[in-house]
């Protein structure tokens, strides 16, 4: 196979490590638009995981502290676009509406918040509002949720729905090669060095406490704050992120990389400098973060184990055919690491890398079955 697309697609500045996180948060962008492989055609399974945690955050909403004047503000963070962060904001004033009718208050003005990267598609995002009749006052809030994105206190209630296992960096170490902690033939810590998933580990933690602090000062007293993200069992080595085999995109995605390599289409120092920017911390981790920010009482901070990600009856049409099964994982992991890897590699190269892990997962499915479930790590926090 000829080298195409490697040459003429690879933007060298950024593909050599993709290492800081100004570089970082200028590419990442879940899809955008409504194709096949946009975030807004295959973010159900976002939608399915917080409709089951739902009874846990009600919970938590019923314990905020409901300011005496002024709207109650609500913040997501890592909204992306599409209707979910609709929806997830939507079950926050309708809990909040009828826990006030139930208590004979006034139902206060509510405010919100959709916050995410500046590259994420907000127009999108802002055409679904308009078609929506909105119960609130609504405003999009361009930036990385490592950095204070809002007033002191000004905060009431606070979400983040499976976006905190983005890392804000891939930790320089593990990309140049003449280090000794570079990530040789793969591209991600899962089934990988130890040395190098403590690295990762690291930067996870060092993140998580820089993300309690900013919401510490963002969030008003007696206001709440809920987690939810991909995660990993207490007893699982960061070296073992995935906890399911079969579950998310696991060790297909990382040998339809080997399979270009082969081919030749992508050079080995560009498949080994590429790295995804992901951690699934477990509860020990997230409860570190909690607690070095010194500000939160902690209601629960709990790994989920088994959450299904989607229905019995939508799963069983997914592993019907392995030829669909493989196209809807490939567009599922295109539509949030679609964007990292074409400016890594090039757009022709990334549609050959997906191609290619299409087939992987459709064998996959041939030869064992996949899993409809996940591992989440999840808090319910209330701001002291
Ligand atoms: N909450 C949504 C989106 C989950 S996808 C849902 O439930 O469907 C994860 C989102 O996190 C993406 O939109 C991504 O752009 C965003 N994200 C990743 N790192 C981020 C950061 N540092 N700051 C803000 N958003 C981030």
């Amino acid at each position: 196979m000829e080298n195409g697309g490697m040459e003429n697609h690879s933007r060298p500045s950024e593909s050599k490590s993709m290492k800081s996180h100004a570089q970082l948060h200028g590419v990442l962008h879940m899809y955008s638009g409504n194709g096949d492989s946009s975030y807004a055609e295959n973010s159900t399974r976002q939608r399915h995981v917080f409709h089951v945690l739902q009874p846990l955050f009600k919970a938590l909403i019923e314990k905020l502290r409901i300011p005496k004047e002024g709207p109650i503000r609500i913040a997501d963070l890592g909204c992306a676009t599409g209707l979910n962060t609709i929806s997830d904001i939507n079950f926050v004033t309708r809990t909040l509406t009828n826990l006030c009718i139930g208590s004979e208050l006034a139902v206060p003005q509510f405010q919100a918040f959709h916050s995410d990267l500046p590259s994420n598609d907000f127009n999108g995002l802002f055409r679904l509002l308009d078609r929506t009749n909105c119960p609130y006052f609504v405003a999009g809030v361009p930036g990385s949720f490592y950095n204070i994105l809002f007033p002191n206190s000004s905060i009431h209630v606070c979400f983040s729905i499976m976006a905190l296992h983005w890392i804000s960096e891939v930790p320089e170490a593990v990309v140049h090669k003449d280090s000794p902690f570079y990530n040789r033939g793969k591209v991600w810590v899962n089934r990988g060095r130890q040395d190098i998933a403590d690295i990762y580990s690291k930067q996870s933690q060092k993140d998580l406490t820089t993300f309690m602090k900013c919401r510490a000062v963002e969030i008003a007293p007696g206001g709440i704050l809920f987690l939810c993200f991909m995660g990993r069992p207490d007893n699982s080595p960061p070296t073992q992120q995935v906890s399911v085999e079969g579950e998310f995109c696991g060790q297909d995605f990382e040998d339809a990389w080997d399979d270009l390599v082969t081919q030749g289409i992508v050079r080995l120092d560009l498949r080994d400098s590429f790295n995804l920017p992901w951690y699934f911390p477990n509860s020990i981790e997230l409860r570190n973060a909690v607690e070095e920010s010194g500000a939160f009482e902690i209601e629960t901070v709990e790994v989920c184990q088994g959450v299904p990600s989607m229905s019995e009856e939508t799963f069983e049409q997914w592993v019907k055919e392995p030829n669909i099964f493989g196209k809807m994982k490939a567009n599922l992991v295109k539509s949030f690491v679609g964007s990292l890897v074409e400016a890594h590699i090039g757009i022709e190269s990334s549609e050959m890398l997906f191609q290619r892990f299409e087939q992987r997962a459709a064998e996959h499915l041939r030869s064992s079955p996949p899993s409809r479930f996940i591992t989440c790590t999840v808090a319910s926090l209330i701001r002291k």
